[in-house]
Order: C-alpha cells, then structure tokens, then sequence
C-alpha cells in the first residue's frame, strides 16, 4: 500500500522511468509523447545534456547557501539575461520556487510599493474571471476559478474580479475583434469607478490565458487599453506569465506581442524547464528604487529565494533556447501545429475552437458546434481526456470550466520547444485516436 498523498488518490498512476528529448517512459516500458510539457513546464524537453551538466557542477561547487548571507553566480547570471530580454535593462528579479510564489510575491510587491509611495489605501488587487493565478491563499484569492475557490472561500479575499478577453464565447456577432477587445478592457474601468484607484494596488492578468481556458490571446488592443487605463489610474499592470512566458507564445515574454511593458512580470514552469523548481518576478526599476529609498529592502522572502542550482538550471534553459533558436522553432512548429490541428479536427462535431499563440495551443470541445454549447462538468472530461490519450501514448493538458468557470472543456497543448514537423504529425495523430468515439453528451 503506497504512502503517498496522491493528487487523485483512486487514480492509478503509471510511474515515470526515463525522459529523452520528447518522450517519456514508464516503468512498464509504455512511450508517450509529450504534448504539453506536463503543464506547459518542459522547455527543451527530457534528459537534455547541456542542463544536467549545468545543474551537475552547480551541485558540485556548492548546491545551495542562504541569500541573506550571500549571493551567488547563477542567479546574477540568470537575472542578467532575463533583464536582457526585458524592455527596460534596469528591471530587477526576484527568484522564487514556483509560479504561486512569483504571484504571492507580486502581491506584496505593490502592496510595499504604494506603501513606500505614502498611498497606505491601495490594498485591493484587481483580476478577471476565468483566469488562474496559483493556489496560496493570495493568488488563489486572484483567480477566477470557481472549481479551485470552492472550498475555501471564506479564507480567500474578496478581491473585484472584471471580465476576462475571452473573443469565442463574448465576442458578439456584429463586433469587430478590436470593437471587442476595448469593451473587454471597460470592465476593468467599471471595477475602477465602483472600487476607487486610490483603493487599488494593481491589475494581474494572464498575457494569454492558460488552465483555465486553454491558450486564449487577448483581442487585438485589449492589452494596451488595459496598460493606459493602468497608467491613468496609477493602479500596476501584473501580467502573470507562469504559463505563456520563456519562449512558449513565440517571443520570449509574451506581452512582446502586445505592445505593452509590465509594471510586473511574474514567471515559473519555462524558466527552468521542470529540471528545477523555480519561479520569477521581475519588476520595473522605480518599484524597486522606491521601496529601497523608504524601507531599505522587500518585506518578504521564503528559504530557497534564488536558490543556486535552480537558478543554474534556469540559466541553462534560458542558454539553449538562445543558442539553438528556439523561439524560432516555436514560432514555426506552432503555426505547423495550429495548420495540421485545423485539418484535422477543423470539421470534428465536438471542436468548437482552436487557438493560442506560439508552441501554446488551445482547442476547446462543445456539444454542438452551432450552440457552442459547452459539455457538462458532470461529464468528467478532462480526467476521461487525459486517461484516454496517455493509452494512445500521448501526455496532453485537458481542463474544465472553459466556457463559465463549471462547464466546458478544453485540451491545453503544450510541447517542447525542440520539437519537429514529424513530433507534430504523431501529436494529432495521437489526439486523433484519442477524441475517437467521444460522447460529449
Ligand atoms: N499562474 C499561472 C498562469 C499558472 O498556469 C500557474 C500553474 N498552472 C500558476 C500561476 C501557479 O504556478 P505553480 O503551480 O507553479 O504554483
């Protein structure tokens, strides 16, 4: 009998061997194909030689020593590229363990940020419906996931919630896309008029929509309406980039693609590719500079803050996706990927919709195609998803509660960036013998 806590404790879970490039073994000798890095986690897929080096000298010189006593070269290291790679060079990181912390951390982050700036009423955090955020009371507190808040809501806060950019389900007929994006970005001025900005902190959205909704970009202008709104309203821009960041959209923050600089950033899974935990905030340099010139430091920290051998890990990652081009390849698997899906499953009676940026594909699953009725969350999709294609030998993301927090259903792609034109035809391959014969209703 297994000691284990398990996520589904009646679940039978095969248990992992070996992972090499873009599969995974498990001990019964079965290979599946990696479709979605587990949750969008694995950047340059399994076993890769350049990060378990990497990792391998790290752990040698030495494997971890606490950051109030010292710093260390793998997170200067790795905090030099990803402000590199920023907009502004001046922005400074905070090296966490994961994406819940990255957003735990954003959350003080602009509560001690207004605090420095004398603006003591700026308490409250602003978020949208359908969106996920993590699963500490703070970020939980965040995400507008009924399923994942159930339980708990009277420990959450009861923080406004506007509505999310959401173009399949809310976009009306005789609307055009941009139309449709700056009334999606109104709502947040609606919190802003019932809420007070003086009473608001900051606005945490995700650039593209992960869990949740499975891989759902904004309308064009949505974002810089909400940045300008931000702005004018002295609230921060936190844009949660756990899922959509470190190369998976195409560029390697996702916001790139939308012409807006974050006040805040927040990053995990990617950043070291599931060869480490770790996680990451990056913020601009005045929200640093502020809270040094009146406090003299961050309120806030956790043991493994810029742990050395995550860090090195993350730095490894970050290196082969500069040194080999990937976000090339991510952009040109992806649109492959989105073609060959459209030829497959564009005329499936249960395939309402297939979209996503990059190497970050969604397709959402209806009842009807017409209706766009969305399937029953007593119906169990996604476990049923998820059993059915890891017999086909494929790892796939499927999720619930797409089109209105209970129902609906979704299947979240997510492959390494290394992937080829051959990983992707076994992909829909795989899915396709998976979705064979599905009931939906
Ligand atoms: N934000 C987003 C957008 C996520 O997708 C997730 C994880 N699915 C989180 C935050 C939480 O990250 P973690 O599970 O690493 O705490």
């Amino acid at each position: 009998m297994s000691k284990v806590f398990y996520r589904e404790p009646l679940h039978h879970y095969p248990s992992i061997h070996r992972g090499a490039g873009v599969y995974l073994y498990d001990r019964e000798g079965r290979q599946y194909l990696d479709g979605s890095g587990g949750a969008a986690v694995s950047a340059v897929g399994h076993g890769h030689p350049r990060v378990i080096a990497a990792i391998r000298d790290q752990l040698e010189s030495c494997a971890y020593a606490h950051t109030s006593f010292f710093t260390n070269a793998p997170q200067e290291q790795l905090a030099e590229m990803l402000a590199k790679r920023f907009p502004e060079s001046s922005a400074r990181v905070y090296f966490v363990s994961g994406g819940s912390e990255a957003n735990e951390t954003a959350i003080k982050l602009a509560r001690q940020y207004w605090m420095a700036r004398g603006q003591e009423s700026k308490r409250l955090f602003v978020s949208r419906q359908q969106s996920y955020h993590g699963n500490t009371l703070g970020a939980l507190s965040l995400s507008g996931n009924p399923g994942r808040q159930e339980l708990f809501g009277p420990l959450l806060h009861d923080w406004p919630k506007v509505l999310p950019c959401y173009e399949y389900r809310h976009r009306q007929g005789d609307e055009s896309a941009e139309a449709y994006g700056r009334r999606a970005a109104a709502s947040l001025l609606e919190a802003i008029t019932m809420h007070g900005a003086e009473n608001i902190a900051a606005f945490f959205a995700e650039t593209i929509v992960g869990a949740t909704l499975g891989a759902v970009p904004a309308a064009p202008g949505y974002f810089r309406a909400v940045a300008e709104i931000c702005a004018q309203h002295e609230i921060l821009l936190v844009l949660d980039e756990v899922m959509a960041g470190c190369g998976r959209s195409g560029s390697y923050f996702a916001f790139e693609q939308e012409d807006v600089v974050p006040d805040i950033v927040t990053l995990a899974k990617g950043l070291a590719g599931g060869y480490q935990p770790l996680g990451a905030l990056m913020a601009r340099a005045p929200i640093h500079e502020q809270i040094v010139a009146r406090f003299g430091s961050f309120a806030h920290g956790h043991t493994y803050v810029g742990h050395a051998t995550a860090c090195a890990a993350g730095v490894a990652v970050a290196s082969v996706i500069e040194e080999d081009n990937l976000l090339d390849n991510v952009q040109t698997l992806g649109d492959l990927l989105r073609t060959r899906l459209a030829s497959a499953f564009g005329d499936h009676p249960h395939v309402g919709d297939i979209r996503g940026r990059g190497l970050f594909i969604g397709i959402e699953l209806v009842e009807d195609r017409q209706t766009k009725a969305p399937p029953s969350a007593r119906l169990g999709l996604p476990a049923r998803l998820r059993n059915k294609a890891m017999a086909e030998g494929l790892v796939c993301y499927p999720g619930g509660g797409s089109a209105n927090g209970r129902d609906g259903a979704h299947i979240l792609l997510a492959p390494p960036f290394i992937y080829t034109e051959d990983n992707v035809d076994e992909l829909v391959a795989r899915l396709g013998r998976a979705l064979q014969g599905l009931e939906l209703n």
